[in-house]
């Protein structure tokens, strides 16, 4: 019988704790358990950091558009090749689109052909690095280190003569600032 071994050990377990409806109840308590820790944990790891610019949620609903937003502040991804900076290889800076840091150079940025603007390096001090399991495994998220809206992920299969680093950025969190009105 294939399922002999499960029955014992469901037998025994309801020899330990008296009968079904116990166990059952003792599952819930348990699964209700792991939620609530892991609700606090995230809640947790969020308040922590404080930014040099901070706003409330109502403040950054108010100053960006729906998809900024829902970018920056809700770590959301836009749909690939949906960004107009995607295809733009002009000199100049990309900046965050919440509170005008320079992120990224035109100089590192590439055409990953992922649909997403690629750079094979971040401005150092200007992005902050944390890890995320939004889809089941460990991705390492990037985010402005002067407001921490969401920026995008890095990931390993970059350009090997450079860096082999591709920071894969939706461009609704960044503006784009050409050279020549920099040195204006
Ligand atoms: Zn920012």
């Amino acid at each position: 019988m294939k399922n002999q071994g499960r029955f014992t050990v469901l037998n025994s377990f309801k020899k330990i704790t008296g009968n079904g409806k116990i166990m059952k109840k003792m599952i819930l308590l348990l699964s209700l358990v792991a939620v609530f820790s892991c609700k606090s944990n995230a809640q947790k790891t969020e308040q922590k950091k404080e930014y040099p610019v901070s706003k409330s949620d109502s403040q950054w609903k108010a100053e960006l558009t729906e998809m900024q937003y829902y970018v920056l502040r809700q770590a959301g991804t836009e749909r690939a090749f949906s960004s107009p900076l995607n295809k733009i290889y002009e000199p100049g800076t990309y900046v965050c689109a919440a509170c005008e840091t320079p992120l990224f150079e035109s100089e590192n940025k590439f055409d990953s052909g992922t649909g997403w603007p690629s750079f094979d390096r971040e401005i150092e001090g200007n992005v902050e690095f944390s890890t995320d399991y939004k889809i089941g495994y460990a991705r390492t998220e990037e985010h402005c280190a002067n407001c921490g809206g969401h920026l995008g992920h890095v990931f390993n299969d970059g350009p090997r003569k450079t860096t082999g680093e591709r920071h894969c950025i939706n461009g609704a969190a960044l503006k784009f600032i050409p050279a020549n009105k920099t040195n204006n």
